[in-house]
């Protein structure tokens, strides 16, 4: 057995002999002797004795106590990943994931992908997760330590369950739950009693300001609040963090707070904008940690990745408009949508707990203290309570948990949700009648994707398309973020993304075109320019690509192009989107078959502006003004009965049928 590298020497021995030798030595030094100075660094024997003598062990801590790059060091040093064993810890996103395992293994001196590396998924969807399936009682863990529980994300919940019962049959396991907040009791009544150990952190008063009046534009009330504290405070008295919803709001702030300090010159001082979210270019990331050099400030702008995740050192002033994007789930329409919010007095007391880490804060709600005490909940309802559970249903059935009205969850999603997803992978021929997983189950379990997507793939086989199908579920994947339209340009752009939907192909065979066009011009960046393509989507859509591409090899699918046969690859599709078929009506809007409700084109759809198709399949749908389906492809209503007789009879496509003759 061989033992993992001591990082720290290591690292010295590198930094000394490459760069030079003084400050190269100052540098790990001051990371070094800074890790004594965070809150739990006292309590090290403490909590490697109670590791020691308890297998679960909940672990409290106010955020940047430093729970999540300590501990697992903490356990390195005391040779828990001895004999080739792996320490694992588990973030919610994916941005927190990336960005605390560059900083530890900074701080252990040693190169990124080495001793200390990370897993992400190209969804947010549990690394772990899908680990389960190759090594259901994870043997090459010492350690797991599922951190920022308190979050209840879906990924978080599910583990939960499953890593409560492998503790039982892994006396060896040890198991970590770790929560910046303290409602503890509820997690140590769930893990049996565990104990609970308490990280007093360092807290400084923070002066809490609500607005007099709702304010009807928060972002623009965000913006002007930043800036006041900007004139009005010298800017070495503390840094500005400003919670957002999402990229796009950030984008506008961070344009408008440029504008805005280019109008007033050189009176006020720099003032240094930092976004950060979720899908931010990961070499731009680490600008929020980099010190706000003297006379200047920083400005944050962040979603909510900034509340527990991530902390950000040297913040003053909180800025908090009381909103966030949050996934909803409607289980009767099977309708899923992420919706701007009103957050939880939790959250909003994390919020303004940001500001007093390092000094007394002072934390503008953007709303009013009625609105606070009034509106909000108490607490953000768990992901599993407002969220589809096909992907969580089927995963758990591949691992053989079959019985999942019974499944040990900490709070059970509601039972409307669980038949919802039975009943989809039911008709996805994913389980027979049984509830049992079928060989097309099995396949499509393989696959990290929503399992309308895998059903596409797998059901691609038959249509000799396999290469057209996992890219277009790459493409699918990456969201609405491949077509760039500048305001400054938009006829531009138009035009030059109707040039995908040549022939009314639909949307899915206009995104195959476009990652088709691009390959064929060896993957060029100055293609994506011209063509106004984001390159930085494209690129992601071409590892995911990559990913499916050696999971159709696993699950045995040939590799097969029939690029041609336009409507061999729309059948494929339909196999997997035939729940999502909709039907044009008189009145020029669209009825969904299934469960019928009001629907429209998205007027992003390529198929919006020139063609009317009677029969369409599409991706989602999303709630804005209307009810819109985004991502739509015509097809022929007799494919429902070929490619699913036991969902669709002919009476469900028969008026077309009679209209046409
Ligand atoms: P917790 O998990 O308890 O919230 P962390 O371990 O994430 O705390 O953070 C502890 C400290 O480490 C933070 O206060 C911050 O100073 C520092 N830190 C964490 N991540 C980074 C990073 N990526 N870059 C710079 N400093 C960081
Ligand atoms: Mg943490």
């Amino acid at each position: 057995a061989e033992t993992v590298v001591d990082g720290v020497n290591l690292v010295e021995q590198e930094e000394l002999s490459v760069v030079q030798l003084p400050t190269a030595k100052t540098a790990f030094e001051k990371l070094q002797s800074d890790r004594k100075t965070l809150p739990v660094y006292p309590y090290r024997e403490e909590l490697l004795r109670a590791i020691n003598d308890h297998q679960i062990l909940i672990i409290v801590g106010e955020t940047g106590s430093g729970k999540t790059t300590q501990i697992p060091q903490y356990l390195h040093e005391a040779g828990y990943t001895s004999r080739g064993r792996k320490i694992g810890c588990t973030q919610p996103r994916r941005v927190a994931a990336m960005s605390i395992a560059a900083r530890v293994s900074q701080e252990m001196g040693v190169k990124l992908g080495h001793e200390v590396g990370y897993s992400i998924r190209f969804e947010d969807y549990g690394m772990l997760l899908r680990e389960f399936l190759g090594e259901p009682d994870l043997a090459s863990y010492s350690v797991l330590m599922v951190d920022e529980a308190h979050e209840r994300t879906l990924s978080t919940d599910i583990l939960f369950g499953l890593v409560k019962d492998i503790a039982r049959f892994r006396p060896d396991l040890k198991l970590l739950i770790s929560s910046a907040t303290l409602d503890a009791e509820k997690f140590s009544d769930y893990f049996d009693s565990a104990p609970i150990f308490k990280i007093p952190g360092r807290r400084f008063p923070v002066e809490i300001h609500y607005t007099k009046a709702p304010e009807a534009d928060y972002l623009d009330a965000a913006i002007v609040t930043a800036l006041q504290i900007h004139v009005t405070h010298p800017p070495g008295d503390g840094d500005i963090l400003i919670f957002l919803t999402g990229q796009e709001e950030i984008e506008i702030a961070e344009e408008t707070l440029k504008h805005k300090t280019r109008g007033l010159g050189s009176k006020i001082a720099e003032l240094i904008i930092c976004p950060i979210y979720a899908n931010l270019p990961t070499e731009l990331q680490g600008k929020i940690f980099e010190p706000t050099p003297e006379g200047a400030r920083k400005v944050v702008l962040a979603t909510n990745i900034a509340e527990t995740s991530l902390t950000i050192d040297g913040i003053k002033y909180v800025i908090d408009p009381g909103f966030v994007k949050m996934k909803s789930y409607n289980p009767r329409t099977g309708m899923e949508s992420l919706l701007v919010t009103p957050i939880s007095k939790a959250s909003a007391n994390q919020r303004a707990g940001r500001s007093g880490r390092t000094g007394p804060g002072k934390c503008f709600r953007l709303y009013t203290a009625y609105n606070y005490y009034n509106d909000l909940d108490d607490n953000t309802v768990p992901e599993i309570q407002r969220t589809n559970m096909a992907n969580v249903v089927l995963s758990l059935k591949s691992l053989g948990i079959n019985d999942l009205l019974n499944f040990d969850f900490m709070d059970p999603p509601p039972s409307e949700a669980l038949l919802k997803a039975l009943e989809l992978l039911y008709a996805l021929s994913a389980l027979n009648k049984q509830g049992e997983l079928t060989k097309v189950g099995r396949r499509m379990a393989e696959f990290p994707l929503d399992p309308m997507l895998s059903k596409m793939i797998v059901a691609s086989e038959k249509y000799q398309c396999s290469d057209e199908a996992i890219s277009i579920a790459a493409m699918l994947s990456i969201g609405n973020s491949i077509f760039y339209r500048p305001k400054d340009k938009q006829v531009h752009a138009d035009n030059a993304r109707s040039n995908f939907h040549m022939g009314n192909v639909g949307d899915h065979l206009a995104l195959l075109k476009v990652y088709n066009s691009w390959k064929d011009t060896n993957f060029s960046t100055q293609w994506c320019y011209e063509n106004y393509i984001q390159v930085r989507s494209m690129k992601r859509a071409r590892d995911i690509r990559g990913q499916l591409e050696g999971l159709l090899e696993r699950v045995e699918i040939e590799k097969t192009s029939n690029p041609n046969d336009l409507d061999a690859i729309k059948k494929a599709i339909t196999s997997g989107f035939f729940p999502h078929s909709a039907k044009l009506q008189k009145n020029g809007s669209y009825r969904t078959v299934k469960h019928p409700q009001t629907v429209q084109i998205h007027p992003s759809s390529g198929l919006a502006q020139v063609l009317i198709p009677r029969w369409v399949v599409y991706h989602e749908l999303v709630l804005t003004s209307k009810e819109y389906m985004r991502q739509v492809t015509q097809i022929k209503p007799e494919w429902l009965v070929e490619i699913a007789p036991h969902y669709y009879q002919l009476k469900d496509v028969e008026d077309h049928l009679v209209s046409k003759n």
